[in-house]
């Protein structure tokens, strides 16, 4: 599942983990990293079938229902990366520096009639609802896909309910880590290897 991951990288060049093989874990959970690279963007991932599926939003989530955050797919990235912070060095895939902005739990609340649908056929069929349990977002989103093929694009919406609110903007107001409480120029100073583009 995870092999478009592993084809793009060289694991003796870059920090990032491997995917371990024949991996099944059910929990479901959810993290956004904030990924300082040739453009800035956080990358929305979801626990899906063992792997992380995966999307880059230019802008990050919102809390404010009336927003809607493009979210571009890319490759499905294996578990471990949920925990990843550092710096993907200069020539490697994705080159830049990476913090994991917000993590937490998901629930899949996809429903047609009186059941639920699977997060694979939701994903499938380009509508899945989710229910996120993270320390700055939390409560529904909607993933929406709006376009497919080599194009392929889907928004991020916030649900309107009780976790929803217009004044915040949390990717402005809380751009640390929730792990490390370090920012993007923090992990890179700490991490990097001295010689990397001072892009801020
Ligand atoms: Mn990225």
């Amino acid at each position: 599942m995870t092999a478009g991951y592993g084809k793009k990288r060289d694991f003796s060049q870059t920090p990032e983990p491997k995917a371990r093989r024949g991996e099944k874990d059910d929990a479901r959970i959810f993290v956004i990293q904030k990924h300082d690279a040739s453009s800035l963007h956080y990358d929305f991932r979801i626990s899906v079938g063992g792997a992380l599926k995966s999307w880059a939003i230019p802008k990050g989530p919102s809390t404010d229902p009336r927003d809607k955050r493009l979210a571009l797919p890319t490759e499905d990235h294996p578990r471990d990366y949920a925990d990843f912070e550092g710096v993907i060095p200069e020539g490697e895939y994705g080159a830049g520096t990476v913090l994991v902005w917000d993590r937490g739990t998901w629930e899949n609340i996809t429903r047609k009639g009186d059941g639920i649908v699977s997060a694979e056929k939701a994903l499938e069929q380009g509508h899945l609802l989710m229910h996120l349990e993270g320390e700055k977002i939390s409560g529904g989103y909607a993933l929406q896909r709006t376009d497919t093929g080599d194009d392929e694009k889907w928004l991020l919406v916030k649900m309107d309910d009780d976790a929803a609110d217009a004044r915040r903007n949390p990717v402005s107001t809380q751009p640390e880590s929730v792990i490390s409480k370090r920012t993007i120029a923090q992990v890179r100073r700490q991490e990097g290897d001295g010689d990397a583009e001072d892009a801020s």
